[in-house]
């Protein structure tokens, strides 16, 4: 009998197989005893932790792109001194060496967790790590994933990319995993390999070796023993979508109205894939990513590498920076403040500039060292702009350093509602819409619980939306929208028709988007968007959509 499990998707692909589970890790025994000699146990320690290092960085060595900088990373982690000698101090202190282990990651899990946002993420690679390293010190084989002789559904706990790179990725059909998260590494290899991903499937760990299962990413299901219909039904979706990346170009209505398609990109190494693929440029380069791990501010010769690398790798594409966006879900070990009661409406993004002028100022030098050094001109912005006069000191300071094309984020309310002044200031502007939908609904982004009142298809964010398109297209000046709602692409349809010139996504959905706009005459984007302004309900809104959307799309996209 079919039974099904949910998740959340990564991707929007379907398909059907049978379950390969990879064995889980070895744990730390319960009532372990302390080392009778803490020396030897000391120095079994270390050898674990580069044995493990070791291996890592032999398959890095062997594996190419992104699963050799996946490894290498991961390398990186196995020999940070810093959780190596947080164990050595528990054994010293008397505790048991495997409990030492598995205390030691579990702090600096919860320190990445505490941190949100992209470290959180990590936690995959750390538990990793221990499953690796409790298996060299037990004496036992470090835990791989399985041999697979025919194409399979890969089930996990979690999957870490020292996991992914022992996968044969030509029999994987789906990855499904009980942990993780979407920006996992796991989901972006997922993603880049066109792999249907569903993570976080509470239970995943329960389906059993060989049973048959579907996976769909673009609903976040795993059904057990699907039937012929469903068979089929995903066969013929697997075959539309994988024809989608032949499209390439830039971004347009079916009536060739552009609308940039971009990426958004966080490292150094995000970008330099993403600018393998089929995209206008960079329309958020979130530079705090960078330096999410420093304690202490980074110099400018350190900015000046990170930024040029991604302008060389971007080449004669645009590639929009904005400076840090310090604080609130996005903490700074070297901007933190002291303690705020609401640290999202606090001293957060370009209003850090208050208290630490020199970051932006450092910034903006490095900024204009790496256009200098690369001969490429960049686009910068700044991120939490309130008023015009913050836009117009932002713009002058920006210019004084040599930059020609100067931005802000409209992610403020009381931004989007004076856009023509603020345009008036500057370049272009780009909409943030996660921290406008924050903002606008009164609704922390981080709360799970008020997920429908953040809806970007909330009417009242909408209508800042078109607010802030119409002073674009009034002014003449790009208007781009970067937070995550532009990266989908029912969204995509509304936006377009509002007059908004740019949609940075993440890289993996801009070939979707391009096919959707590309289904659409500007017209028809045009009525899509008066529909959505005419009603009452976020519901309702992304039904007004649903409703006018061309029927093939539909149908390929599972809608
Ligand atoms: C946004 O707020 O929509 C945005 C793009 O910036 P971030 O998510 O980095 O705050
Ligand atoms: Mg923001």
């Amino acid at each position: 009998m079919s039974g099904q499990l949910t998740g959340v998707g990564v991707g929007r692909g379907a398909v059907c197989g049978p379950v390969a589970r990879v064995s889980s890790a070895p744990q730390a025994p319960a009532g372990e005893t302390p080392p009778a000699d803490k020396e030897v146990a000391k120095a079994a320690v270390s050898q674990a932790f580069s044995e493990v290092t070791a291996g890592l960085r032999r398959r890095a060595v062997a594996a190419e792109g992104t699963l050799a900088e996946v490894l290498e990373a991961t390398a990186m982690m196995a020999e940070d001194k810093a959780l190596i000698k947080d164990v050595l101090r528990r054994v010293t202190a008397g505790e048991p060496t495997l409990t030492a282990v598995d205390r030691s990651v579990d702090k600096f899990c919860q320190m990445f967790l505490g941190a949100g946002g992209y470290l959180a993420e990590r936690v995959t690679d750390l538990r990793s790590i221990r499953g690796r390293v409790l298996a060299q010190l037990m004496g036992l084989p470090e835990p791989e994933v399985p041999d697979l002789s025919v194409p399979s559904v890969i089930v996990a706990e979690d999957l870490a990319p020292a996991d992914t790179a022992a996968l044969d990725l030509t029999k994987v059909l789906a990855v499904v995993t009980e942990l993780g998260g979407p920006t996992s590494h796991t989901a972006i290899i997922a993603g880049q390999q066109g792999i249907p991903c569903v993570v976080r499937v509470a239970g995943a760990m329960t389906l059993v070796d060989g049973t048959q299962v579907a996976v769909d990413a673009a609903a976040g299901t795993v059904t057990t023993d699907p039937s012929e219909e469903l068979r089929a039904e995903y066969a013929e979706r697997a075959r539309v979508l994988a024809s989608l990346d032949d499209l390439t170009g830039p971004g347009a209505t079916s009536d060739g109205h552009p609308v940039q398609l971009l990426a958004n990109v966080g490292q150094v190494q995000d970008a330099t894939r993403a600018a393998g693929k089929a995209n206008e440029g960079v329309g958020l380069f979130r530079t705090e990513v960078l330096f999410l791990e420093a304690t202490s501010a980074p110099t400018e010769a350190e900015q000046a590498a990170a930024y040029g690398a991604v302008l060389t790798a971007f080449g004669d594409r645009k590639v929009v920076v904005r400076t840090l966006d310090a604080g609130a879900d996005k903490p700074l070990a070297f901007a933190n403040q002291a303690h705020e009661d609401n640290p999202a409406l606090g001293v957060r993004g370009y209003r850090l500039g208050r208290i630490l002028p020199d970051l932006l100022d450092t910034q903006l030098a490095a900024l204009a060292r790496a256009r200098a050094e690369t001969g490429i001109e960049p686009w910068v912005m700044a991120p939490m702009i309130a008023t015009p006069e913050e836009a117009r000191e932002f713009a002058a300071k920006a210019r004084s350093y040599g930059i020609a094309t100067v931005g802000v984020m409209v992610e403020v309310p009381a931004a989007a509602l004076r856009a023509d002044r603020i345009l008036a200031e500057v370049d272009f502007v780009s909409l943030g819409t996660n921290d406008l939908s924050q903002y606008t609904m009164a609704a922390d982004r981080l709360q799970g619980a008020l997920s429908d009142l953040l809806s970007p298809w909330q009417p009242a964010v909408l209508e800042l939306v078109a607010r802030v398109a119409a002073a674009g297209v009034s002014a003449g000046k790009p208007v781009g929208v970067c937070g995550e709602s532009a990266g989908d692409p029912l969204m995509g349809l509304v936006l377009a028709g509002m007059g908004i010139t740019s949609l940075s996504m993440a890289p993996g959905a801009v070939a979707t988007t391009r096919y959707v706009l590309s289904r659409h005459s500007f017209a028809q984007c045009q009525v899509i968007a008066e529909a959505v302004l005419a009603v009452e309900t976020a519901d309702q809104a992304r039904q007004a959509v649903l409703d006018r959307v061309d029927p093939q799309v539909r149908a390929v996209l599972a809608l």
